[in-house]
């Protein structure tokens, strides 16, 4: 089994699911007390949000650099980062280190297709839903993207910073999330990408009619698939 090097804290809240979900998959793969060679760095979320609000993306790409080499070196066969926006500093962490780094867009992008959808909408942070490093890799996958509009990204976003990451979860957010997620199946969404690893959090397949690919979920198993290959 490789060993599997976690990038966590952004935010820890979901940072524990991907513990629990890879640790359940590997137990359901290979039985008994079978459990995951995973090293986790878990990094100060109040630092890597001060750079993203002030653009400052290198540092940020520093930080989480200095935290794949730490894994590296602890003897991670693999790197996976917990969250979908710091996957915009895959570039900057990649120069720093040999070991490869399982891409979450990567990851979803297969179960996409396996599934025949080709449009689709998604859900997560404004630097995600707004910026192209996250759109661009799914489009280059043959994947077409549907995003809300710009108050509903916003609404989105300070529910997932100020509510979701602080362990916050209101019914009357769900609600806004299934509204925004109607809409955005008239608008011609097959489907819902739930890019923000804490949105699992908040919403599930049985809030809505329309099939629900969480991030998180996807790179977990991912992670257990390729260690266990
Ligand atoms: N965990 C979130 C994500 O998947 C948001 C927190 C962050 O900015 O990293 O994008």
């Amino acid at each position: 089994m490789k060993t599997i090097g976690i990038i966590g804290g952004m935010s820890w809240e979901s940072t524990t699911t991907y513990y629990q979900l890879i640790n359940q998959e590997i137990k359901k793969r290979l039985g008994g007390l079978h459990s995951a060679k995973i090293i986790l760095v878990s990094v100060d979320f109040h630092e890597i949000e001060q750079c993203q609000s002030s653009g400052d993306w290198e540092r940020a790409g520093e930080i989480l650099a200095q935290a794949a080499q730490s894994l590296q070196k602890a003897g991670a066969d693999f790197i996976v980062i917990a969250t979908n926006t710091m996957h915009k500093v895959v570039p900057i962490i990649e120069k720093k280190i040999q070991c490869p780094v399982l891409h979450i867009v990567d990851a979803t992008a297969n179960v996409l297709k396996n599934s025949h959808i080709n449009r689709i909408a998604l859900l997560g942070t404004s630097y995600t839903m707004k910026q192209d490093f996250y759109k661009d890799r799914l489009l280059s996958n043959g994947i077409e993207v549907i995003i809300p509009s710009d108050d509903k990204i916003e609404l989105i976003n300070n529910i997932i910073y100020n509510e979701l990451c602080v362990g916050i979860n209101l019914d009357s957010s769900r609600k806004e999330f299934v509204h925004i997620i109607e809409n955005l199946a008239n608008n011609g969404a097959q489907a819902v990408i739930l890019g923000c690893t804490e949105i699992g959090l908040l919403i599930t397949n049985k809030d809505t009619k329309l099939p629900v690919f969480d991030t998180t979920k996807i790179h977990a198993i991912a992670a257990v698939d390729y260690a266990l290959s």
